[in-house]
């Protein structure tokens, strides 16, 4: 039973970010590493959560061209403004509370040896899309050991 004597770290800290546009990708891959490094954890895992309705996280390459690609397919996705959206009645943001059903409001990251793992080419973006909006928050939790 006595095996395994892990010590579990759980180690939770919030992003605050303001957003300036409508869509907007914004590049939070330095304050997570961060945050990791500051865990203490070694081995385990890095979930990186908005609590939004009308935002997303992804994992993707940071390059001018590609982030207004994703931008453009979203907004193709998505269709703001569209008279099909009954949300629209009440609220006119229904294309961002799609896109954000359809991305996902999370992503997880393995952590080894101290270190988020990640391809060279996925830096970890929040994705507005209901912006600007004064306070979004990030919150990213480190479990392990
Ligand atoms: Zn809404």
């Amino acid at each position: 039973m006595d095996k395994w004597c892990l010590e579990l770290i759980v180690y939770i800290r919030e992003i605050a970010l303001s957003t300036s546009k409508q869509f907007e990708l914004i590049d939070i891959t330095y304050r997570v590493e961060k945050i990791v490094e500051e865990s203490g954890v070694r081995n385990g895992i890095v979930l990186v959560f908005a609590p939004h309705a009308t935002a997303a996280i992804i994992a993707n390459e940071h390059e001018s061209g590609l982030i207004s690609d994703i931008i453009e397919e979203i907004k193709d996705l998505t269709k703001p403004g569209s008279s099909r959206w009954r949300h629209n009645i009440i609220d006119d943001n229904a294309h961002a509370h799609i896109g954000s059903a359809l991305i996902g409001a999370d992503r997880v990251f393995p952590v080894i040896n101290g270190r988020l793992i990640r391809g060279t080419w996925q830096n970890i973006f929040l994705v507005e899309m209901d912006g600007p909006r004064s306070r979004r928050r990030v919150i990213v939790t480190v479990m392990g050991e």
